[in-house]
């Protein structure tokens, strides 16, 4: 038996307990890893708050991530004692998950913990700063170079937002963060934000075009914010969208694309191909500065998850929370 955080299907929605979960119970899978870090990221909140349908198995165990190390293993690739981490694949959502002492997965989801990385700082970074990443590389996919001006983070005191403008700023770019909480600025500005603005001037309908602000930007928004985002970049620039954090809509034109050569990059880190995840987690290592990250680092115990996971849906949780599993 071990310690897990177990949602099941109640009456109504759903319940989430921390309880003793019985080994034999553990899904299929070629990896057995004993877990040590795990994360809190807004899915995480959804999943145990039971706010969105997130779970889509009972009993699941939630958690979207962690970092440990592996017990046992059938598969060519892994070995005991290795050194891993695990995001997306549908952890926490379709197999059970990363809030628990123990978790069975495929080999094959697996990525090697990057040297230089610990399990604590792979969980610190976590799926909103992986995911973070992922929009970084799909920006420099397209091309875009801090020569070409200003770049724009929303929800920049969250996990995604936070360590976006961290990786944006040490790679040379005048970093914008938009973000509800001016109080915040400081935070802001400590990570690397070069102006900060309110969110409130990103939030309304927004024109087919409007004066060009940004040649880039990394959205964890959505909604009339991205609308805003892409009717102000400028001509042949990109926003990277990844989050819906105000919404699932995206009430725009397609003046920005056909006037102005505005890309709209879409970010999945659930499914993303394994040599991608690998990209992500090698330029973590060097463009992330290991004192942000533990600037914005704050760490509960399993016995904190479901508190904390309703304190990310108030938008109340700055930078990003690491579980200590074991
Ligand atoms: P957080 O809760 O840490 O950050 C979200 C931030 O968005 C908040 O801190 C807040 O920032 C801002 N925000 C919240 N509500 C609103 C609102 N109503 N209007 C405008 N801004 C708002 O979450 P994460 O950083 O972990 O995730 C951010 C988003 O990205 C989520 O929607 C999540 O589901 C998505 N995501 C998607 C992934 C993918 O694979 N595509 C992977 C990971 C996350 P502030 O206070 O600064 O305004």
């Amino acid at each position: 038996m071990f310690k897990a955080i177990r949602i099941d299907k109640a009456e109504k929605g759903t319940t989430a307990a921390l309880v003793q979960f019985d080994e034999a119970d553990l899904m299929e899978g070629d990896v057995t890893v004993r877990v040590e870090w795990s994360t809190l990221n807004y899915k995480d909140g959804l999943a145990v708050t039971g706010k969105a349908p997130v779970v889509r198995r009972f009993p699941m165990i939630a958690g979207i991530d962690f970092a440990g190390t592996v017990e046992q293993s059938s598969h060519p690739r892994w070995k005991a004692g290795d050194r891993v981490i695990c995001n997306g694949w549908g952890l926490g959502e379709t197999h059970l998950g990363a809030y628990a002492e123990k978790a069975r997965v495929k080999g094959d989801w697996l990525v090697a913990l990057p040297d230089g990385i610990s399990a604590r700082d792979a969980m610190a970074i976590g799926t909103a700063g992986y995911t973070a990443m992922l929009a970084v590389l799909a920006l420099e996919h397209h091309g875009l170079a801090p020569s070409q001006g200003p770049v724009v983070v929303t929800g920049a005191a969250g996990g995604v937002g936070s360590v976006a403008i961290s990786i944006l700023s040490k790679l040379g770019y005048h970093v914008i963060a938009s973000t509800g909480r001016v109080s915040e600025a400081g935070y802001l500005r400590d990570l690397g934000a070069a102006e900060v603005i309110d969110r409130n001037e990103l939030s309304g309908a927004a024109k087919p075009l409007a004066k060009e602000r940004w040649a880039g930007g990394v959205d964890s928004v959505g909604s009339t914010t991205l609308a805003n985002l892409l009717s102000m970049t400028s001509y042949r620039g990109a926003i990277a969208a990844c989050g819906l954090a105000a919404g699932m809509d995206l009430p725009t034109s397609v003046a920005p694309f056909i006037l102005r050569g505005v890309c709209l990059l879409g970010i999945d880190s659930v499914m993303c191909p394994i040599g991608l995840r690998e990209i992500a987690w090698k330029r973590l290592g060097t463009d992330l500065e290991a004192g942000k990250l533990s600037e914005i680092t704050h760490e509960i115990g399993l016995n904190g998850v479901i508190e904390a996971g309703a304190r990310i849906l108030a938008g109340q949780v700055r930078g990003r929370i690491v579980v200590k599993i074991s």
